[in-house]
């Protein structure tokens, strides 16, 4: 492990390379200027209160069930970062990747939809997509475009009483997406030459797990973020950069060696 921009042990890895999983968080997205929760750029840093409540209080699952208008009302500042924002060099690079690579896989926390406006196909968003919404009181349900034109709070066209959408996203507190987790099981289970762990402060066991486990099987592994998490002593290079530099130096190493 080292601490220094050391491109070419991961571009030598690349040429050998046949599978790759992308583990993506919020950092990925900062440079597209969207802010992350946490670490540089995160908007939570200080246990600051958003009306009134910790973050996770506030965006669970009790609360859109009970107080959508609430949530509803701290998500309208997070729609109007996404809709005036759009991928960015980081997510590019890894869709180019998927045409290039045999098997090319993003597991990602994020819910702003990029890595699939950037053109990757095999996207496992566990955290969902904000730009579908449903009706939890009868089958509405609905895709936005990335101009994510919607009233706050959006409200059903189907309900009588005119129910608070939610948008398909897994608040605080929520089970995970099973299907999701299946797909997920069943990527593990081919296993990856490579995993590269970008911009997620990695506080979820099942984000540190996979990395974990794939590392334990002999995957070659990276991190980038600008700063270290719990994946850093994993990890075979630590690369202490924005993703976006970082994704473009590699994948121009790899393509003109
Ligand atoms: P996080 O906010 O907890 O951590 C972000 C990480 O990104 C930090 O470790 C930070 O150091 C790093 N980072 C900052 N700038 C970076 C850059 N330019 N390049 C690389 N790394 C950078 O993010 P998380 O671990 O993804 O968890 C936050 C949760 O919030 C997720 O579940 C996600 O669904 C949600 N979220 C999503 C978005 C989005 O969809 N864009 C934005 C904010 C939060």
């Amino acid at each position: 492990m080292t601490n220094s921009p050391n491109y070419k042990p991961i571009i030598s890895q690349l040429k050998k390379t046949q599978s790759i999983l992308f583990v993506t968080g919020a950092g990925i997205s900062a440079e597209s200027g969207v802010p992350t929760y946490r670490g540089i750029s995160g908007l939570y840093n200080n246990g600051e209160l958003v009306e009134g409540m910790e973050i996770e209080d506030l965006m669970s699952g009790y609360m859109i069930r009970r107080q959508p208008e609430l949530v509803w009302r701290y998500l309208e500042g997070m729609v109007d970062n996404f809709r005036q924002a759009s991928f960015n060099k980081g997510h590019q690079v890894i869709a180019e990747m998927e045409k290039h690579f045999p098997r090319v896989t993003v597991f990602t926390q994020n819910i702003d939809g990029f890595h699939r406006a950037a053109g990757s196909q095999n996207v496992i968003d566990i955290h969902g997509d904000i730009h579908t919404l449903y009706c939890t009181n009868c089958d509405y349900r609905t895709e936005v475009d990335e101009r994510l034109e919607i009233d706050f709070p959006p409200l059903c066209p189907k309900c009588k009483d005119q129910k608070i959408l939610r948008p398909d996203v897994v608040f605080f507190g929520e089970m995970l997406p099973g299907k999701k987790l299946v797909k997920l099981a069943s990527e593990m289970e081919q296993g990856f030459d490579m995993v590269f762990t970008i911009g997620t402060s990695a506080l979820f066991p099942y984000i540190v797990g996979p990395v974990s486990k794939l590392k334990e099987g002999g995957s070659f592994a990276v991190e980038i973020n600008p700063e270290d998490t719990s994946i850093t002593p994993v990890v075979d290079i630590k690369l202490s950069l924005g993703a976006g530099e970082a994704l473009d130096q590699i994948w121009q190493g790899f393509n003109s060696n």
